[in-house]
């Protein structure tokens, strides 16, 4: 057994890990980062973000592409090669670990490959291919992330059944595939092998997809997507039945089929669990809640003072961002800086086609929190850059405080929406108001100059919507 001696050891390398693992480098601290993956990166690099987008950026193009034989030019069928399609994923996702791990040589952060178990409140001990390592250390992160949920009546060793991971291995098309969840996760891995010629059912236990997004919003999702996908709302699955010439899957609910229906997979998306339970935290004290989440407080620090945790193991929102920004702090904080995360918003994003984004408050929220406010809405159909790009099905609506007129929250479902939204969190962190936002003049003919509009509907300079 080999020992390491270092001043923090960074455990998961994720989103949230190797942004805390740089971070610190950066700072002078002397980091090990423990990972049992071979790549740095986490789920979201190798398993989640970031190949699910390449996936998703095909999708987008070969329906772009269909899509212009209504203007005079015309493909023909798309011809698939699947293993072409996969190394192209692949080396999407290859180019990424491999710049990270030039990054972490680049900071001399050492990659510790195994699995790692707390053995104390100093101690980490990692089982790797080549033996156990003892790491000592005098602080701690704990960035282990989530793992995709499974449930009890679903024969998860049938390999017709798969995860987002078994989603993004993309063995076959399946003709026909069953979607388990109205989530971001399923929508979009769903829009995938939509585009590649699966027809796809959704089944959600709730009765909207998306079911934090606003309504109005997901109204306007639909009118593309109600074409995309059979959605069943307001139904569960109670069975799924392994059988030779496929998976017969059982409903229940308002919208449930009389009888089991025959899939050739079923893709189960509905939700993921976070990994606390997984390393021996008892046994360096930390606690873990029954869900194994890690309480921490504004600085990531749990209960155990030189042991810090972030990303998907410590809460909701699930996302790599929020990580990134979380690894960051706790990084900062054992630096001795005073820092401390407390972002007045997160955004979030499903990058299925049309996108669906907000950020800060939804009217949803607005609502349950009793907060005072107003909306205002530009539809894309009024967008002159929506119309040349034949993407009118899109809306851009804004929450403001109705004392303040402050921007609270704001959602965008259309083209490209998640790179518009970052304007509407700036506003948000800013403290902007309406006026501010209306004011800032945007480029034209672009699609994000709906932000402005909208803002200018709120103000009242515009009144004769469509
Ligand atoms: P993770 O990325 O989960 O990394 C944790 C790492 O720790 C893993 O590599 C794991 O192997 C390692 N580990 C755990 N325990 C141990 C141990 N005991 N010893 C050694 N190693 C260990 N988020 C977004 O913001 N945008 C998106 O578009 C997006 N798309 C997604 C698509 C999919 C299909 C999925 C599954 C997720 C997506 N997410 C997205 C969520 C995002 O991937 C996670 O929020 C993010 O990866 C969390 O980062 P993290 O640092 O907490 O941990």
């Amino acid at each position: 057994m080999s020992e390491i001696k270092t001043q923090l050891v960074v455990l998961g390398a994720g989103p949230g890990g190797y942004s805390a693992a740089f971070r610190a480098a950066d700072l002078g601290i002397e980091t090990v980062i423990v990972d049992a993956r071979d790549t740095l990166g986490g789920v979201c690099l190798n398993v989640g973000c970031i190949p699910s987008k390449a996936l998703l950026h095909v999708a987008k193009v070969m329906k772009e592409a269909k899509h212009l034989s209504n203007h005079g030019v015309s493909f023909g069928e798309p011809e698939i090669d699947l293993d072409k399609l996969r190394s192209y994923k692949d080396d999407v996702v290859g180019q990424l670990t491999k710049g990270l791990s030039g990054m972490s040589k680049m900071r001399k952060v050492k990659h510790v490959k195994g699995y790692g178990k707390f053995t104390g409140s100093d101690t980490l001990e990692v089982e790797g291919d080549d033996g156990k390592t003892t790491v000592k250390f005098e602080n701690a992160i704990i960035a282990a992330g989530s793992e995709p949920v499974t449930l009890p009546f679903i024969p998860h060793d049938d390999d017709r059944v798969i995860d987002s991971t078994g989603a993004l291995e993309m063995k076959d098309i399946p003709e026909k595939m069953l979607v388990l969840g109205g989530g971001i996760i399923g929508l979009e891995m769903g829009t995938v092998y939509e585009a590649l010629g699966s027809k796809i059912d959704v089944v959600e236990f709730l009765d909207q997809l998306i079911p934090a997004a606003d309504k109005d919003i997901m109204k306007v999702f639909m009118k593309d997507y109600k074409d995309k996908f059979n959605v069943m709302l307001e139904t569960k699955v109670t069975d799924v039945e392994a059988k030779d010439d496929g998976l017969y899957v059982t409903f229940e609910g308002k919208n449930a089929p009389d009888e089991p229906v025959r899939y050739d997979k079923v893709l189960v998306a509905v939700g993921r669990k976070p990994n606390g339970k997984m390393f021996d935290a008892d046994k360096a004290g930390v606690e873990v809640d029954d869900k194994g989440f890690i309480n921490v407080d504004k600085q990531l620090r749990t209960n155990v003072n030189n042991i810090y945790a972030i990303g998907d193991i410590i809460g909701q929102p699930m996302l790599a961002h929020k990580a990134v920004h979380e690894g960051h702090v706790a990084a900062e904080v054992i630096s001795g800086q005073k820092h401390y995360f407390d972002p007045r918003c997160i955004p979030s994003v499903a990058y299925t086609e049309p996108e669906v984004a907000w950020v800060g408050l939804t009217e949803k929220e607005a609502k349950e929190q009793g907060v005072s406010y107003e909306t205002a809405s530009f539809p894309w159909s009024a967008s002159g850059r929506a119309i040349a790009s034949d993407a009118t099905n899109g809306l851009t609506k804004m929450i403001f405080d109705k004392d303040s007129g402050r921007v609270i929250g704001g959602a965008m479902v259309g083209t490209n929406a998640g790179e518009m939204l970052g304007e509407i969190g700036l506003a948000i962190e800013m403290g902007a108001d309406a006026e501010d936002v209306a004011l800032t003049i945007h480029a034209h003919p672009t699609l994000n100059e709906s932000i402005g509009l909208a803002s200018e509907v709120y103000e009242g300079s515009i009144t004769d919507m469509p």
